[in-house]
C-alpha cells in the first residue's frame, strides 16, 4: 500500500514532548507555545502568531477578528475546502464565488474585480496545491476598494510570491499543520498578523473571549480553538527541518514531472511567473481525449494499493449551501471541471523515490492500457 500522505516525524519530536511531559506543561499554557508562534511568525516574516486547533479554526478566528458582519460580502474562489466558505457563512457574511485559472487553479484575479459591490468587505485569497495565487494585484485591488485582505497559505508554508513569503500578505494569513502540510503538530493552524490590534481580537476568539478584568463575563462570542504544548512541541520541531522538507516536496513534484510525460493527462506547471512549483500535493486533471472521470481512475488506483484524493468539490455545488438556498444557477466551468478530471497521488514527506516510480508505472497502465 503507497499511502496518500505518510508525514515526517525524525527530529527532536520525541525530545520535546518528553520535555511537555517531564515539565507537566501539556495544556496551552507551556513554553512551546509561545515559541512556535514567534518562530513562525518570524519564518513569515510576520509580527504576530496565533496559534490555534486546526487550519479552519484558524479562519473562523481570521473572519471574526476582522469583524465579517451580516451582509457582508466576501470574495472567494470556489475551487477551495469548506473551511473558508463556512467560516464566513458562519458570521452571516455571504462568500462571493470566483472560478479558477485552468493552468495554475488559483482564483482568476481578474474576475475579482468584476464581483466588488458596496457590500464586498474582503477577499480571502487561497494558494493552491503548489502554486501562489498573484497576492500583489489581489492587495493592490483590496487597497483600491478599501477592502480587508486573508490569505490562506496553509498549501503554502515556505512558497514565495514574486519573491515575497506567501504567509506574509493582507491583514492575516491563515495556515494548517494538518499531517498532509509542510509542518504538522497532527492537528493545529495559525493566523499570522502584523497589526497588534487584530493579533489581540485573534487571542481572545481563540480563548472564548475571555477578559482580562472579569474572565467570566463575556462581551463577544468566541471559541476553544488553543493549541495544546504537546501540539507546539512538535509543531517546533517540525520547523527546525521546514526547509528540507520544502526540498523534498519539490524533489517529488519534480520527479513526478519526468516520470509522467505522454499521457492524457494536465500535469501542474513546473512555473509561473510568480513562483516555481513547491508541490505541496502533486495533482493532475484528466484530458479531454481521456474518457474516464477522475473517480474511476482513483477506484483502479486504489485496486493497485495506490492512494490518492480528489480535487476540492466546488463551493458553490455544496449540497450545504444549496439547501440554504445559497449559489443557486451558478456556474463557474473552470472549477466544475477541475472537481470531476482533477484528483492528487501520494506526495507525504515520507515517500520513496520507489514509492513514486512505483506509481508512475501504474498510473501509465491505467491511462495508456483500455
Ligand atoms: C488544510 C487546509 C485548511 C484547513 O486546515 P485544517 O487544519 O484541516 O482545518 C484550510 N485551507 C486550506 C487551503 C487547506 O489546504
Amino acid at each position: 500500500m503507497i499511502p496518500v500522505n505518510t508525514p515526517l516525524l525524525n527530529g527532536n519530536e520525541k525530545r520535546y514532548l518528553n520535555e511537555c511531559i517531564d515539565s507537566g506543561w501539556i495544556s496551552c499554557d507551556g513554553p512551546f507555545v509561545d515559541r512556535f508562534e514567534r518562530e513562525f511568525a518570524a519564518f513569515n516574516g510576520r509580527h504576530y502568531g496565533i496559534a490555534v486547533a486546526n487550519g479552519s479554526a484558524a479562519l473562523d478566528v481570521a473572519v471574526a477578528a476582522l469583524s465579517i458582519q451580516p451582509g457582508d460580502e466576501v470574495i472567494m474562489p470556489t475551487f477551495t475546502i469548506i473551511s473558508c466558505a463556512q467560516a464566513v457563512v458562519r458570521s452571516g457574511g455571504i462568500p462571493i464565488l470566483v472560478d479558477s485559472d485552468p493552468l495554475d487553479w488559483n482564483m482568476t484575479v481578474e474576475a475579482i474585480e468584476e464581483k466588488i459591490t458596496q457590500r464586498t468587505k474582503a477577499i480571502m485569497a487561497v494558494h493552491m496545491y503548489g502554486l501562489p495565487s498573484d497576492m500583489e494585484k489581489i492587495c493592490a485591488l483590496a487597497e483600491k476598494y478599501h477592502l480587508k485582505v486573508i490569505e490562506d497559505a496553509a498549501q503554502a508554508i515556505g512558497q514565495t510570491c514574486n519573491g515575497k513569503r506567501c504567509g506574509s500578505f493582507g491583514q492575516a494569513s491563515v495556515f494548517s499543520f494538518y499531517p498532509n502540510k509542510h509542518i504538522t503538530t497532527g492537528e493545529g493552524g495559525m493566523v499570522l498578523t502584523d497589526d497588534e490590534q487584530l493579533a489581540e481580537r485573534c487571542r481572545s476568539f481563540r480563548n472564548l473571549c475571555f477578559q482580562k478584568k472579569q474572565r467570566f463575563v463575556h462581551e463577544e462570542l468566541g471559541w476553544n480553538y488553543r493549541m495544546t504544548n504537546l501540539q507546539a512541541a512538535v509543531g517546533c520541531a517540525q520547523l527546525e527541518q521546514l526547509n528540507d522538507h520544502l526540498d523534498r516536496k519539490r524533489a517529488i513534484g519534480g520527479l513526478y514531472q519526468r516520470i509522467l510525460t505522454d499521457l492524457p493527462v494536465q500535469r501542474p506547471l513546473p512555473e509561473t511567473r510568480l513562483a516555481k512549483n513547491l508541490y505541496w500535493a502533486y495533482g493532475l486533471v484528466l484530458g479531454k481525449e481521456y474518457p474516464g472521470n477522475a473517480a474511476q481512475v482513483m477506484a483502479r488506483l486504489a485496486d493497485h494499493g495506490i492512494g490518492s484524493r480528489p480535487f476540492f468539490w466546488p463551493i458553490h455545488q455544496q449540497p450545504v449551501f444549496k439547501k440554504m438556498g445559497l449559489f443557486d444557477q451558478l456556474h463557474l466551468p473552470v472549477a466544475e471541471n477541475l472537481a470531476q478530471r482533477g484528483f492528487y497521488l501520494p506526495s507525504g514527506l515520507a515517500l520513496t523515490d520507489h514509492e513514486i516510480e512505483q506509481t508512475g508505472e501504474v498510473l501509465r497502465k491505467i491511462l495508456t492500457e483500455p
